[in-house]
């Protein structure tokens, strides 16, 4: 026998299939800049594969905290944010206690807690996607959580928290509050410098975005030393492997060479909305990431539409508080630009 419920968890389901265009997983339109993917090749060929990795991750976790102002005892690792999340939810939840985030956001925190054994106390967001922090404060502080979880910018929804909406959020808390920063640098605004002065911040990313590194599976943690410790302790030994150790350290060494992608998508992002909104009928919600939620009647048939000529989008139609909505990541510009030519064609009536 399983443990009671976690037969009823839902799967982290994509539709995997040969797309011909893939905007459905907020993954980078590109793969490595060329540079650092001549460095990645150079390194791998002098990998030990015959010996475990490094425990510790000392190298990667060094480049990390140099590079964000921290030191290594500030810094751990994850198999993607996931596993970072994943770890967070089991150490401050457990049965009998909350952990608060808000709603529509990352489906997994839901998942987390649940398999954390913990009581999930979802915070719904207001009509317009944005946060109120009295809300998450107050149910906090009725449920005495034990965790607060913010996503920053929020997925799928695209907006954002001001940065001193967060910082008070995590002065007044009462209990620890992770920033979960995947798109931050589609953004811009991070809490990061903040983790200085707020013991019971925690902040985590990813290489999975605007790195274009999704298939290394990294992520990492920026938190004070006490949560470091206890991460270490609940994590299993060389839990992250040698070649992801050695491209994840290139990219963060190569960081710069991603700041022409990210701006790029930006533009690109600002281009479609501005294309979407002023050519059809449908809302498109400001994005501070790299995607687009565009609410539309009959979103479930224009995602299949987009599905039926290769388009791979994410469709929410029939989600809680997201009716109506599909989740489009930025493309390439020749990509952009068959998406928007396809959303107008459905908008006049192709099916
Ligand atoms: N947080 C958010 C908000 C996400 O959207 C995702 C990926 N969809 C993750 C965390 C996890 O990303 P990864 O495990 O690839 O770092």
């Amino acid at each position: 026998m399983f443990r009671p419920g976690l037969d009823k968890l839902p799967v982290y389901g994509v539709e995997e299939q040969d797309w011909r265009i893939k905007v459905d997983a907020n993954e980078s339109n590109r793969n490595l800049p060329p540079l650092v993917a001549e460095r990645v090749e150079g390194r791998l060929s002098y990998v030990a594969f015959n010996r475990y990795p490094d425990i510790a991750m000392t190298e990667l976790r060094e480049e990390i905290g140099r590079g964000s102002g921290y030191d290594i005892d500030n810094v751990w690792l994850g198999n993607g944010s996931s596993e970072i999340l994943e770890k967070l939810f089991f150490l401050y939840g457990g049965v009998g206690r909350s952990i608060v985030f808000s709603v529509p956001s990352f489906s997994m925190y839901a998942i987390y807690a649940k398999i954390s054994e913990s009581t999930a106390v979802p915070v719904p967001l207001e009509a317009d996607y944005t946060l109120d922090k009295e809300k998450i404060l107050r149910a906090a502080e009725e449920h005495d959580a034990k965790l607060i979880v913010l996503c920053n910018p929020n997925n799928p929804t695209g907006t954002a928290i001001p940065l001193t909406v967060v910082e008070d959020i995590v002065r007044r808390a009462k209990c620890p509050v992770v920033v979960d920063e995947a798109y931050m640098e589609f953004y811009g605004e991070t809490a990061l410098p903040l983790v200085a002065q707020y013991p019971n911040l925690i902040v985590a990313r990813t290489f999975s975005k605007a790195y274009g590194a999704a298939g290394i599976r990294a992520g990492y943690v920026i938190a004070n030393e006490e949560v470091i410790a206890m991460l270490r302790k609940v994590s299993m030994p060389y839990h992250i492997n040698k070649l992801t150790l050695t491209v994840a350290e290139t990219i963060f060494q190569m960081r710069d060479e991603f700041i022409p992608y990210i701006q790029q998508t930006i533009i690109e992002r600002e281009r479609m909305a501005a294309f979407i909104e002023t050519e059809t009928d449908i809302t498109v919600y400001p994005s501070s990431t790299n995607f687009l939620l565009l609410k539309v009647e009959g979103a479930g048939e224009l995602a299949k539409y987009l599905a039926s000529i290769g388009i791979a989008v994410r469709s929410f139609a029939n989600a809680p508080m997201l009716e109506n909505c599909i989740r489009i990541t930025i493309g390439t510009t020749a990509e952009n630009d068959e998406i928007m030519s396809a959303i107008k064609r459905w908008c006049k009536g192709a099916k």
